[in-house]
């Protein structure tokens, strides 16, 4: 009998290990003030509709045995393509009212990772940013030789016009003021691989070539198979100072937090109490999906092996 008692901790060990979801994808909109009472019913549901269009792209191809990066690279185009989101088209402007679009993306089994910053022209800057991860040198390029190279490679170019919407027109002409927004996404497919990808406009009104934290591997995006991936939104200069996405993922693999726990910790204690407001996503390695924000709301969905797909917009 003692013999077996001490089997129990083994069994325990594995039972702790075990996945709860093979695959799964989480993606974000954006965190902000998204607030029922200031959400026409018909605008809700264009927002439903898009996020759930991104979730099945990236779903299906989880679920026929894809690859992560296929299913991050090819959900966020779709939130990129729509004008709803903070990202491609649709865009915040900066102060010259032009639009200048960072993105990055990063796979969990070999910790390899692309960014682009300050594009112009490149219509999805997400598929850059994987370009610049698979066909270049290199993890970060920005402004000119970021377009030059994506060009180079052959990725579709639009006109800046391209990007600029009434609606960000009317924005920045009326508020001139810091706003934010963005895309993200993870996913887990069947072979265990994480990838976090993230694309955005960045703050509106934004000078200087500002570059937020994005394209900044380890606060805008992480993804390590050890552990989990996430992608971030919210006010860049405090996810960078705090190293948001790396931070999530440390605090999992070196004081064994769950991903929920650690991702409290981040944004409500790290980057809430310094006054920045944003959110996060993620999956860890079991399967497990992290949707966590502190502010009033963030555009949000996840699909699992396991579940429906739950798509949220509001605090409640
Ligand atoms: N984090 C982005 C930035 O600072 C903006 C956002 O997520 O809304 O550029």
């Amino acid at each position: 009998m003692k013999k077996y008692l001490k089997l129990i901790p083994v069994i325990l060990f594995f039972s702790c290990e075990k996945s709860i979801n093979d695959y799964a994808i989480v993606i974000h909109g954006g965190a902000g003030t998204v607030i029922r009472e200031n959400t026409p019913k018909e605008l809700q549901k264009k927002y439903e509709d898009k996020l759930r269009e991104a979730l099945e792209v990236g779903y299906s191809i989880l679920e026929n045995g894809g690859s992560s990066i296929d299913a991050v690279e090819k959900t966020i185009k779709i939130l990129e393509d729509s004008e709803l989101f903070n990202a491609g088209k649709g865009s915040v402007l900066t102060n010259e009212e032009t639009v200048e679009m960072d993105a990055s993306i990063m796979t969990g089994n070999d910790l390899n990772a692309g960014a682009v910053a300050t594009l112009k022209t490149i219509k999805n800057p997400i598929s850059a940013a994987r370009a610049v991860m698979e066909k270049s040198n290199h993890v970060f390029l920005s402004g000119e030789g970021a377009e030059n190279f994506a060009k180079e490679i052959g990725l579709e170019t639009v006109n800046n016009n391209y990007f600029i919407t009434k609606n960000q027109l009317n924005q920045i002409r009326k508020i001139k003021e810091n706003k934010y927004g963005t895309v993200g996404c993870v996913a887990l497919d069947k072979s265990g691989n994480i990838t976090a990808g993230t694309s955005t406009g960045g703050m509106m009104n934004k000078k200087w070539n500002r570059i937020g934290d994005v394209p900044v591997i380890g606060a805008g995006t992480y993804a390590n198979n050890k552990t989990c991936g996430v992608s971030a939104t919210g006010w860049g200069e405090f996810f960078i100072r705090n190293v948001v996405a790396y931070d999530i993922s440390a605090m999992m693999e070196y004081q064994n937090k769950t991903l929920e726990e650690a991702a409290k910790i981040s944004i409500f204690d790290k980057v809430g109490k310094m006054g920045a407001t944003g959110g996060v996503i993620g999956i860890d390695k079991n399967g497990g999906v992290m949707m966590e924000f502190n502010s009033p709301g963030m555009y949000r969905g996840y699909k699992t092996e396991n579940s429906d797909y739950v798509i949220k917009m509001f605090g409640d």
